[in-house]
């Protein structure tokens, strides 16, 4: 069974966002609460952007364990959260929060390391990055970007004062140039990795890719797409059939939510029924 027992003993976990019906995390989190034995449920909440602070303090007033935060709300629940972990306060994007015992709220992120797992096998140092868009989940890939240890890390982006911004609220900018969007394509012979952080390709937006030659991508270079659906994304299809390797949103999807899961609860994250969660939430 992959749904925990609720009983009157049993502590609250849970996502808020808007919209949250296509989240795969309950699916995921219930089956590893389960797996650890633990008397714990999580359960998906919508929450309207002007409802956000009362949705907040309602969780804190019962007594939630914690809670995932997705879009829209990774920054703009930041003001009411006592204190960030790293590296959720070098960035003020917040994914997941923790209810202590005296009610306060703790605040972090684990998307960087969601994101660097798949790539660990593999040493970046010295290495380019061109990481495509600049929203709430490219600080976390250029923060995993660094901590790898790439030398040159290039984000592209659609929006020029959007860039600016993302540019200066970045906690180290050592190594980071930003760029206009029509820059990625004459970026490519650089770059070692191509990360794909907009949501060009996610369903129902499937014939779409955020860049549509990737020929002048070195041979050894991967392309890493935050998407997990489709899998694989039309971008994934085209650097497949130019023999490059790929990578998929799937890995990060789980390993963000198994650092969640050990940020709330203390426990060792059971990965591998995790994974084997979302492919059925996949399916
Ligand atoms: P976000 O904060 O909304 O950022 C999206 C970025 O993409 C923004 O810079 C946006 O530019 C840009 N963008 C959107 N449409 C574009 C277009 N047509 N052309 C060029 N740029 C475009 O979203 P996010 O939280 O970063 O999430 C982005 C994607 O990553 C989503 O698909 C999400 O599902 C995925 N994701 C996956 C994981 C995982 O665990 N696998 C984790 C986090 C996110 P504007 O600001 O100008 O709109």
């Amino acid at each position: 069974m992959n749904t925990p027992e609720i009983r009157g003993t049993t502590r609250l976990l849970g996502l808020i966002g808007d919209p949250v019906t296509h989240s795969f995390s309950p699916t995921m989190h219930n089956a590893a609460l389960v797996a650890l034995g633990l008397d714990a449920v999580y359960v998906p909440l919508e929450v309207h952007p002007e409802n956000l602070e009362a949705a907040v303090r309602g969780l804190q007033a019962c007594g939630w364990w914690g809670f995932n935060v997705t879009i829209p709300h990774k920054q703009a629940i930041v003001p009411f959260l006592d204190r960030l972990e790293s590296p959720a306060h070098q960035v003020g994007v917040v994914n997941t929060v923790r209810i202590e015992t005296d009610g306060s709220l703790t605040g972090t992120n684990t998307d960087a390391e969601g994101f660097v797992q798949p790539l660990t096998v593999r040493q970046w140092i010295g290495k380019t990055a061109l990481i495509l868009g600049c929203g709430g989940s490219a600080f976390a890939v250029v923060a995993g970007c660094q901590a790898l240890g790439f030398d040159q890390i290039f984000v592209v982006g659609r929006n020029s004062e959007k860039l600016k911004d993302f540019a200066a609220r970045l906690p180290n900018p050592q190594g980071v140039k930003t760029a206009d969007w029509f820059m990625a394509e004459s970026l490519l012979p650089r770059a070692d990795l191509l990360v794909n952080t907009t949501p060009i390709g996610m369903v129902p937006d499937i014939e779409n890719s955020p860049l549509e030659n990737l020929k002048a991508l070195s041979k050894g270079a991967i392309v890493y797409d935050l998407i997990y659906r489709p899998r694989p994304t039309r971008l994934l299809q085209i650097a497949q059939s130019g023999n490059l390797v790929c990578i998929d949103g799937l890995a990060m999807l789980v390993a963000q939510g198994a650092a969640a899961l050990q940020f709330w609860t203390g426990k060792v994250p059971p990965i591998e029924i995790m994974t084997q969660a979302a492919l059925r939430a996949l399916e």
